[in-house]
């Protein structure tokens, strides 16, 4: 008699190849072209109680947002705009489970990829991130090179050092947003495939992320191509 209980198991859904989409993502961190995410169903970011940043740009493209769904976006750069959610935190522009403007949809929309939780190895968010956190869970890349597998242990080893390490920042001052913690530990994930990482102090590898940090910001130009 078989007496093993049965575990719900989370179907798994390919998140793609680690290197091409490290590559895709690194690029669209830089401003320039996006990651293209193989949703199928999922509409997890649009359940969500996000709100969605409309930038001056959207503004100028789109005449689908009706105006009363705009609202005003205390500490964004002048110009910018928010898109609220509905009681059951459901994008204001979501419709019959699917996006009313999504030809035209936003720029933040087009560069959101959860990809970068499952990257990060944390969720999305709390209660009202499940949605997004399921699929988080269920992504699957596939490794073409032991390399690959390195550099995303590297990844999730950063996005832990930060989330424990706070205090070893100056001023305590680390990313506290699930997002801004994997986009920064993709972004300096090099540091934690450095051979001397492991006799490095909290305060010191810190200051590698920190450095690491500002170095790939300064690689970005202002017109979203890559300084050689
Ligand atoms: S949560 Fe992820 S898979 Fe789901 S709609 Fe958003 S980006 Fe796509």
């Amino acid at each position: 008699m078989n007496t093993s209980v049965p575990v719900n198991k989370l179907a798994e859904v390919e998140a793609g190849d680690f290197g091409v989409w490290l590559t895709q993502v690194l690029a669209s961190f830089r401003g320039s072209a996006g990651t293209d995410v193989p949703c199928g169903s999922c509409r997890g970011c649009c359940t969500s109680s996000y709100f969605i940043h409309v930038r001056p740009s959207d503004l100028k493209t789109i005449g689908a947002v009706p105006k009363s769904l705009l609202t005003a976006a205390p500490g964004l750069p002048q110009g910018y705009k928010l898109i609220g959610f509905t009681s059951n935190g459901f994008c204001a522009l979501l419709k019959n489970g699917d996006c009313s403007i999504y030809s035209s949809r936003l720029q933040t929309c087009r560069d959101y990829d959860c990809r970068v939780f499952t990257a990060a190895g944390i969720n999305a968010g709390g209660a009202d991130k499940a949605a997004i956190n399921q699929r988080v869970q269920e992504w699957q890349f596939s490794y073409a090179t032991g390399q690959d597998q390195q550099i995303h242990n590297a990844i999730k080893k950063a996005a832990s050092f930060i989330v424990k390490n706070r205090a070893a920042f100056p001023g305590g001052r680390a990313p506290v947003a699930p997002s801004d913690i994997a986009v920064l530990a993709i972004k300096v994930h090099g540091v934690f495939l450095l051979p001397e990482m492991g006799s490095q102090t909290p305060s010191e590898i810190a200051e590698a992320i920190i450095r690491a940090s500002r170095e790939f910001e300064a690689s970005r130009s202002t017109d979203g191509t890559e300084k050689q």
